[in-house]
């Protein structure tokens, strides 16, 4: 199988945060590699600008250093790392200041090329880019920005920042990057859903017993964790990440695949989200082990609170999930690094193999991580002549088994995103009121974990999370499925 690269036109692409972490271990590594699968074009532009003082040159070397470091292939592709360098340069500037300003006006002087502005800096400094973007000239209608997580903290602050970016851009210029959405398989789950007549009329409460959504991590918050401590698990990975899944899992078919058809559809799933009771969420935070430290020790508080995992049950109050769960949970030091989403499918109305053909049910397992791919158990016979007894089975669609080698090599999320604000397309980033949205049902969440005395429970590393999320599920008659390897 052989894909198909198409170019894109060539673009002045400005990393604001250039030198940060994030240009450095995804957005240049996956410019590098579109440049080598000949999707940059050799008159495109990549301009680093941030605070520290360093010349183009100094800048290739940090941009060598980091697709090295990031692309284990890198290294031994000088062919295409050095053209691909040679398109890149550096500004010396303050996102907050007037300094370096005129030099990032004269290198974009003259350009027709299409111009995007990325702001991989912390949101505070958002408002001040669009400003001074809009002061010195440097926008202009057809330019886009690219905004970085996190969307804000609640609903004020996100309100706040889309008011700041909307002063000076129009919402069909803002790129929200939510990077699970440009992940293959999460786009995967449109193509399933939508290009197939199997699954969309079993796809409701009728046929669907529950849905988990599960992102598991094995590693703690590390050197995040002055970062992470502020943020807690709930508005790092549920507010955003794991409400994406959710809607296009939710979501009802949109009439075209384009940017607005598709995020009115996810608006409606998170507008229809109930509000969560307080029996139905669990956090929690993961204890030391005899090797090693537990959160509050690795983030330095002795009484934080934030929550390193968090499970709750969300209602959809719509006419097709009406009585079907969804259990969300997602976490670190957890016995694994996986994430999936499950359609756990009701079991067969009536058994007419007996009671000894045990209770078996259709699951169908979209895995985003390991192992990028789609599973569907069904329920067989077992072979031989000992009767009718009835095995659960995987029709297994590993995407790099199912479509040949080239499909090991599936694209970093940012590759295809980053490509897509060139191209023009919206339809896998955020727009304002989806966000807005989304943490209109989390802040509530959020505010009763402020109360005095509300702490959350702790966990043994290596788990499945605290005994209260296994409750959680217990209740209803269910179980987790496991978090596997
Ligand atoms: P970082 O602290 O490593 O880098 C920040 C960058 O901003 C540096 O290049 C710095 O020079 C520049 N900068 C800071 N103040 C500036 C100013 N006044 N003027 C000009 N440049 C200035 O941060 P990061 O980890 O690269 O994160 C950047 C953004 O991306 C943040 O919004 C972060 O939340 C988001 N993000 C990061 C990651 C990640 O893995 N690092 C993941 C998701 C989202």
């Amino acid at each position: 199988m052989v894909s198909r690269v198409i170019p894109v036109q060539p673009f002045d692409l400005v990393i604001f945060g250039g030198t940060g972490d994030l240009a450095r271990r995804k957005i240049l590594p996956a410019l590098f590699r579109r440049f080598c699968a000949g999707q940059m074009d050799a008159q495109a532009r990549v301009i680093g600008a941030a605070r520290a003082e360093m010349d183009d040159a100094g800048y290739r070397a940090f941009a060598r250093d980091a697709i090295i470091e990031f692309d284990v292939d890198a290294a031994s592709d000088a062919a295409h790392l050095e053209p691909f360098l040679e398109q890149l340069s550096y500004v010396a500037l303050d996102a907050a200041g007037e300094t370096g300003w005129d030099a990032l006006q004269d290198r974009l002087a003259g350009s027709e090329r299409i111009r995007a502005f990325y702001f991989s800096v912390g949101p505070s400094l958002f408002g001040d880019l669009a400003m001074r973007l809009h002061t010195y000239g440097l926008s202009n209608p057809d330019c886009r920005i690219v905004v970085e997580k996190p969307f804000g903290r609640d609903l004020d602050s996100a309100r706040a920042l889309n008011k700041v970016l909307a002063e000076h851009f129009t919402e069909a210029q803002i790129y929200r990057i939510d990077h699970y959405l440009g992940k293959e398989t999460v786009q995967n789950l449109m193509a399933i859903r939508f290009a197939n007549t199997l699954f969309e009329p079993l796809w409701n409460s009728q046929y669907v017993d529950h849905i988990q959504i599960t992102v598991a991590e094995s590693g703690g918050v590390g050197t995040r964790g002055g970062y992470y401590d502020k943020s807690g698990a709930m508005r790092d990975m549920m507010q955003n990440h794991i409400m994406q899944l959710l809607c296009l899992t939710a979501m009802e078919p949109p009439a075209k695949y384009d940017p607005d058809s598709v995020r009115d559809e996810k608006l409606k799933v998170i507008r229809a989200l109930e509000p969560v009771e307080p029996r139905d969420v669990v956090r929690g935070q993961y204890e030391a082990t005899d090797r090693l430290a537990g959160y509050r020790n690795e983030v330095g508080s002795r009484d934080t609170t934030t929550e390193s995992f968090v499970a709750l049950k969300a209602r959809i109050g719509n006419w097709r999930w009406a009585g079907t769960p969804f259990y969300l949970r997602t976490g670190k030091r957890l016995r694994a690094r996986a994430s999936e989403i499950a359609v756990v499918f009701k079991d067969a109305p009536h058994s007419i193999f007996g009671s000894d053909a045990g209770r078996h049910r259709n699951i169908l397992t979209i895995r985003l991580q390991p192992n990028e791919g789609i599973e569907m158990g069904v329920t067989i016979k077992e072979p031989g002549p000992g009767g009718m007894r009835l095995v659960d089975v995987p029709l297994d669609m590993t995407f790099s088994e199912a479509l040949g080698p080239q499909a090991a090599d599936i694209p970093d999320a940012y590759e295809r995103l980053i490509m897509d604000v060139i191209r023009g397309d919206q339809t896998l980033f955020m727009r304002g009121d989806e966000v807005e949205a989304a943490w209109a049902w989390t802040d509530p969440i959020i505010e009763a974990w402020e109360a005095p005395g509300s702490e959350p429970v702790l966990y043994a590393t290596g788990s499945s999370g605290p005994d209260d999320a296994l409750a959680l599920i217990h209740r209803d008659g269910r179980r987790w499925r496991e978090i596997k390897p």
